[in-house]
């Protein structure tokens, strides 16, 4: 007997029908012989709506009030626990729910993003051990101070992932709308392969290159925590034989199974950057130093970097920040050109990151060759370059951004060939 968690999002958990749908999957895996603790996030657009809810009084209710803000968005997966739960039961299993705080997810007290610092998962045990299925409320926990706290959008993953690694439990189901990983966004590139497996690095970097399946907190917990992942779709019809795994990717450390000869798993992209770039600053030590601290004291998340040395001295520097920082950046535009010299501050925000991810590229060289020279081929230029282990990412003008994504997945083969 395998203990499984199985987390329903917020589409998985719309109305009464698609709640049944999901309670079905709870049903699959209890009639093969498996425990099942549930983890869920609020009904669909839920969360959005308490939220406005407060904002409608207090605009900077965030802000103002931000222990009042946690109370009310968690009463959206209070409401979902007690549904699921009946439908369990309505189904014939002996289901109970539990918050956060009865699970004992205890989090630190930065409400609205708090973080979890442990779980005792007592009650849970103890319910499993007399045959009961669980369901846990996702997003919640519980600060030192016994207040409710959130742990930020999305965050339900994290819980699901945070119980299993308690629970020690075999294996963690994350149910959605899509029905796995896919190589390149399917609204970009219609055939891209769907990925049976890839690793928690790999599943990383693809969040960070534009990819929005998983939380990235919670990859970061399962690999941590070794907890095997396997995303999968609450949509799909259930196969009548109840043996037949069910279609998905799974997410787990590094195995040999993972394709040695596949050198690029992914192609992400993402558009919400813009491009800096501070002309003829002086060129000698402590120069970078000064402008990112000074980013960093206006809270301007910088992702690359480029540097180019020209003659006489002075260099010009480029790096990206997200689109709406631009804002706070031209703000103190004359104290960086002040603080460094610059002689002007060039502003690009039409353009796009294009990143190319795969364990593969560890072992292997040339991907980089590659990948520069089928986009040249297409007439693309290539503005900035940054690399890491795995990942090679390129900013481009955004106007090729669908092109590139295409491009590169038919220069790696991660498309299927059309039948
Ligand atoms: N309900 C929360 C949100 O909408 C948590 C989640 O769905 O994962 O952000
Ligand atoms: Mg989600």
């Amino acid at each position: 007997m395998a203990l499984i968690v199985q987390k329903f999002g917020g589409t998985s958990m719309a109305d009464p029908d698609r709640i049944r749908e999901s309670a079905r999957r709870v049903k699959r895996e209890l009639d093969r012989g498996n425990q099942v603790v549930v983890a869920v996030s609020a009904m669909k657009g839920e969360t959005d709506r308490l939220l406005n809810l407060g904002m409608a009084i207090n605009p900077r209710a965030g802000a103002d009030c931000p222990r009042e803000m946690d109370m009310l968005a968690s009463t959206g997966e209070q409401v979902s626990i007690a549904l699921m739960a009946i439908a369990l039961n309505s189904m014939g299993f002996d289901s109970i729910s539990l918050t956060g705080r009865q699970v004992g997810v205890y989090t630190d007290g930065a409400f609205m993003k708090a973080k979890i610092t442990s779980i005792t998962a007592d009650r849970v045990k103890k319910e499993l051990a007399e045959g009961k299925v669980i369901v846990v409320a996702g997003f919640q926990g519980m600060d030192p101070n016994d207040d409710v706290t959130t742990m930020g959008r999305g965050a339900s993953d994290l819980t699901a992932v945070a119980i299993s690694a308690a629970l020690k439990a075999d294996r963690c189901d994350i149910y959605t709308d899509v029905d796995g990983v896919y190589a390149a966004d399917p609204r970009i590139v219609p055939q891209a392969k769907k990925l049976p497996v890839i690793s928690y690095e790999e599943m990383l970097e693809m969040a960070s290159a534009g990819a929005k399946v998983l939380h990235t907190r919670a990859v970061e917990l399962a690999a941590k925590y070794n907890v095997k992942v396997k995303v999968l779709s609450s949509f799909d019809e259930l196969p009548e034989d109840i043996t037949v795994d069910l279609p998905g990717t799974i997410v787990t450390s590094e195995p040999d199974s993972i394709r040695e000869d596949v050198l690029v798993s992914s192609i992400q992209r993402t558009t919400n950057e813009a491009k800096v770039t501070l002309v003829d600053v002086a060129d000698r030590p402590g120069t970078a130093a000064k402008i990112f601290q000074l980013l960093a004291d206006h809270s301007v998340v910088v992702d690359m970097i480029v540097q180019n040395v020209g003659a006489g001295g002075e260099a010009d520097l480029s790096f990206t920040v997200e689109r709406p920082d631009l804002v706070r950046i031209k703000k103190i535009e004359s104290q960086i050109k002040d603080l460094v010299g610059a002689q002007d501050v060039l502003y690009d925000d039409k353009i796009s990151k294009i990143s190319a991810i795969g364990v593969g590229m560890r072992t292997h060289a040339g991907v980089a060759a590659r990948m520069f020279e089928a986009l040249g081929k297409r007439g693309i230029n290539i503005l900035m370059i940054s690399t890491s282990e795995i990942k090679i990412s390129v900013v481009i003008g955004e106007e090729y951004t669908e092109l590139a994504v295409r491009t590169l997945c038919d220069e790696f083969h991660l498309t299927e060939s059309v039948k």
